[in-house]
């Protein structure tokens, strides 16, 4: 057997990022979606290696597909949850050689929030948007990511980036997703940015 996928655990407890986002969003939002994801990888997976073998028949286009949708759900969580911390180690402003890089390539920390926070509010329907950093222009760019499925074409290493779909924030934000990409601001962990671009940058 072929070594499988598995959910990585929190470097925080699900009431850290309280008031922001809740004890109950953190636990569905570990413990069933991204477990899904990880589930789901690993069947198809299965179905794959099984296919191989010829003991199962399968519509080849849909595993892959339901494969891809499963693993870049599994990829864009397992980097979500690092970068975000608990109000007070998260939040404020970045430091570091990320702090230059935004204030080169943004014109300052307050012109990337806006820009990033309008990337976020204009997703159509379940997303993500992200802040990459392109190595051949080494400049940081913003992108919008729709559900997640398109994270092949993406590989620029992701900086910081923001969970847009409803499991994400509609138990604390009902139908205000703008309120929750306010709030998020928050949480996140601008340490943990900073290192994914000292690996990158050099
Ligand atoms: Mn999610």
């Amino acid at each position: 057997m072929t070594k499988t996928y598995s959910l990585p655990s929190l470097p925080y407890k699900y009431s850290d990022l309280q008031p922001h986002i809740s004890e109950k969003t953190m636990t569905l939002h570990h413990t069933k979606n991204h477990q899904a994801y990880v589930n789901g990888a690993n069947a198809a997976l299965e179905k794959l290696e099984k296919a191989r073998k010829g003991e199962l028949q399968i519509d080849t286009r849909a595993v892959l597909r339901d494969f891809s949708f499963n693993v870049d759900g599994h990829i864009l969580h397992s980097f979500f949850w690092p970068n975000m911390a608990p109000p007070g180690k998260g939040g404020g402003k970045p430091g570091g050689k990320l702090s230059d890089k935004i204030d080169k390539d943004f014109g300052g920390f307050d012109k990337l929030r806006t820009q990033f926070t309008d990337a976020a509010k204009t997703v159509e329907g379940a997303g993500w948007a992200l802040m990459l950093y392109d190595a051949e222009t080494d400049q940081l760019v913003l992108t919008q990511v729709e559900k997640q499925n398109n994270m092949h074409l993406a590989q620029m290493p992701v900086i910081l980036g923001i969970d847009l779909w409803e499991h994400a924030w509609v138990h604390d934000y009902l139908t205000d997703r703008p309120k929750y990409i306010e709030a998020w601001w928050n949480v996140v962990n601008w340490s943990d940015a900073d290192s994914r671009l000292a690996k990158v940058v050099h």
